[in-house]
């Protein structure tokens, strides 16, 4: 991986950052924090339960409020994106509905990529017209169609740098700086890249969420989602949002996160290598038109990512001249990838993915491959195996 100015920490402190610990007494030296399975907290005196309850989201009262196993999780993932506060939620989608439910409200506008995560887009779509919000949804790779979205009532500015299907970027400082000069918000999915490789922070975005139910967990065993930002900010969502709409992450949840979040560093290191080598492998082979991966040469791209990224996530997308019918017989014929959504685990994955709208320049039938912790090698291998048996 490459060091640049995007102000990632460096790989050997962010290592060191999740898996140290201080010695703590109160929990006899255990190396794991503790599973509080809890719903409460319960006090001697009356004096310090009305203590407590004066900060109800920082500390112990109720686990709906706050709960040691996931603030430990919280305050791990804030220092490792760089951010003030975390937030930690149900799901990426409950951080992600949180963070636009607390920057919008009625009579808003939303200026969004219009190659974002698909759930997301149905939010800002279909769910907020209801409350009256709309949303522009834009080429995220044009500063002129970002511009020319801009409306007199924009609030907020969704980006998802790069988007998890196509691999597109957006320039994370012309956002920001053009959010800023109209008095609007910059939110970043930024779970393609993990706090390791990005940090949008650095370029002025206000709020960053990620789903860690793929690289961070990197398990395939749980679901949850974090929003950070400054502690001004996330403390304005915890009085809100967190406390009222309550899709929290429950201490079982966190604890397995955390346990992801032990080797995070380390396993983006092996995505990073072993999916460059695939994809770019991949580019080389018959039937293959295009292959989407910003860390390739071909990439449109290329050079904002190298610049804004200090290496690249293992999920990327590619384009078949064959008829979906076939690409479906192709994937059946892979050993060691399954079939299945989501990524971000130690097994490798692959979807033949159906196209709403923003997709228009995809010319072949698109592939999505996520590549795990197996030998790239392998994997290579099975992928031409699998064409020749196509015949
Ligand atoms: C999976 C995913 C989400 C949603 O996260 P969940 O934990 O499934 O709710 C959001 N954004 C991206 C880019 C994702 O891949």
């Amino acid at each position: 991986m490459t060091e640049t100015e995007s102000s990632t920490m460096n790989r050997e402190s962010a290592q060191t950052l999740v898996v140290h610990d201080k010695h703590d007494e109160r929990h006899f030296g255990s190396v794991t924090t503790p599973l509080y399975q809890t719903s409460l907290f319960s006090f001697a005196t009356y004096a310090e339960f009305d203590h407590a309850m004066e900060s109800f989201t920082d500390q112990p009262v109720y686990s709906r409020g706050n709960n040691p196993t996931v603030q430990q999780l919280e305050q791990r993932l804030a220092q490792l994106q760089g951010g003030e506060k975390a937030r930690c939620f149900a799901s990426g989608m409950a951080a992600i509905s949180t963070a636009v439910l607390s920057s919008v409200r009625q009579g808003d506008h939303i200026v969004c990529v219009n190659q974002v995560y698909g759930p997301a887009r149905k939010l800002l779509e279909g769910f907020l017209t209801k409350m009256g919000i709309e949303t522009t949804f834009v080429d995220g790779s044009s500063k002129q169609e970002l511009q020319a979205a801009v409306r007199a009532n924009t609030k907020l500015f969704y980006l998802e740098s790069p988007t998890s299907l196509m691999m597109q970027l957006q320039d994370l400082k012309f956002c920001a700086d053009l959010a800023r000069s109209i008095g609007a918000l910059t939110l970043i999915d930024n779970t393609w890249a993990t706090p390791c490789l990005q940090n949008p922070f650095a370029y002025g975005i206000d709020l960053v969420v990620h789903s860690t139910s793929k690289f961070i967990g990197g398990h395939s065993d749980g679901i949850g989602g974090v929003i950070i930002g400054s502690a001004e900010r996330i403390g304005q969502i915890d009085e809100n949002e967190y406390l009222l709409l309550g899709g929290i992450m429950t201490p079982h949840t966190a604890s397995l996160m955390m346990r992801g979040l032990r080797t995070l560093p380390l396993r983006m290191e092996r995505f990073h290598e072993s999916g460059l080598r695939v994809a770019g492998h991949l580019e080389g082979m018959p039937h293959v038109i295009k292959v989407h991966h910003p860390g390739l040469p071909s990439h449109p791209q290329h050079e904002l990512a190298k610049a804004q990224m200090s290496g690249y996530g293992s999920l990327f997308a590619f384009e078949l001249d064959l008829p979906v019918e076939t690409v479906k017989r192709w994937a059946d014929q892979l050993e060691y990838f399954r079939i299945g959504v989501s990524w971000g685990g130690y097994e490798s994955l692959i979807t033949v993915p159906s196209l709403p709208d923003g997709y228009e320049s995809v010319t072949g039938v698109l592939v999505r491959m996520y590549i795990g912790l197996e030998d790239p090698q392998l994997l290579i291998g099975d992928i031409e195996r699998a064409f020749k048996r196509l015949g």
